[in-house]
């Protein structure tokens, strides 16, 4: 069977490849496909634009398709900056000025709470452009007082994992697979498409 992942990250490309292993399922990027359009990100909601990559993406290519959209919800700034999160600040600001923008909105919030979460939700669809499934991980935490650590990437270095009293910044890698949003999404997809599939 083959997957045509609505990505040009080849960070999640890879991360979906380790997890479906030896499943007898090929993924491919959109450039394997041949696909160079993008699909908009218009959605109001990480999954109406989950939705719309994966449909987007599987029609162009007339392949199932899976797609995901992820972001950061902080509690003080009501949810913020969320779907907006690769734009937050501008789209082409650097994450150094989107963390010092951010901490500092948290503090003329004037609001104590520092509570926050990734969000990530995963669509899957037929080649037709139907949804056939969708999967949400969430990651709980909170926002550190500065930014730490050098892994990961995006707000990493900010965000500190419920359990944990270091950033995803300087937790090693498998701390995040374990806990983090993206992998609880991809995991249940990989369950679905085992249990469904049977892959
Ligand atoms: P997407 O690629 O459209 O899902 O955009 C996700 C955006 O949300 C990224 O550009 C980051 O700003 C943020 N984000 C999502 N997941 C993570 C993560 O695991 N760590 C840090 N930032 C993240």
């Amino acid at each position: 069977m083959d997957i045509l992942v609505a990505t040009r990250n080849t960070g999640k490309l890879i991360e979906l490849r380790e997890l479906l292993g030896d499943s007898g399922v090929r993924l491919l990027s959109p450039d394997e496909a041949g696909i160079t359009d993008d699909v908009d990100e218009t959605g109001a909601t990480f999954e109406e634009n989950a939705r719309l990559k994966a449909s987007g993406y599987a029609r162009a290519a007339g392949m199932y398709a899976v797609a995901d959209d992820s972001g950061l919800e902080v509690d003080a700034l009501n949810g913020a900056p969320g779907v907006f999160s690769a734009r937050y600040a501008g789209a082409e600001t650097g994450f150094r000025q989107k963390m010092e923008t951010l901490l500092a909105e948290i503090k003329s919030s004037g609001s104590a709470s520092r509570s926050a979460r990734f969000v990530c939700v995963m669509a899957f669809s037929g080649p037709d452009g139907n949804i056939a499934f969708t999967a949400e991980g969430i990651c709980s935490g909170s926002i550190a007082e500065r930014p730490a650590g050098t892994g990961g990437f995006g707000y990493d270095p900010i965000f500190v994992p419920d359990g944990y009293d270091r950033t995803f910044g300087e937790l090693p890698p498998d701390v995040k697979n374990e806990v983090g949003h993206r992998s609880k999404a991809a995991r249940a997809f990989v369950r679905y498409l085992r249990d469904f599939i049977g892959v």
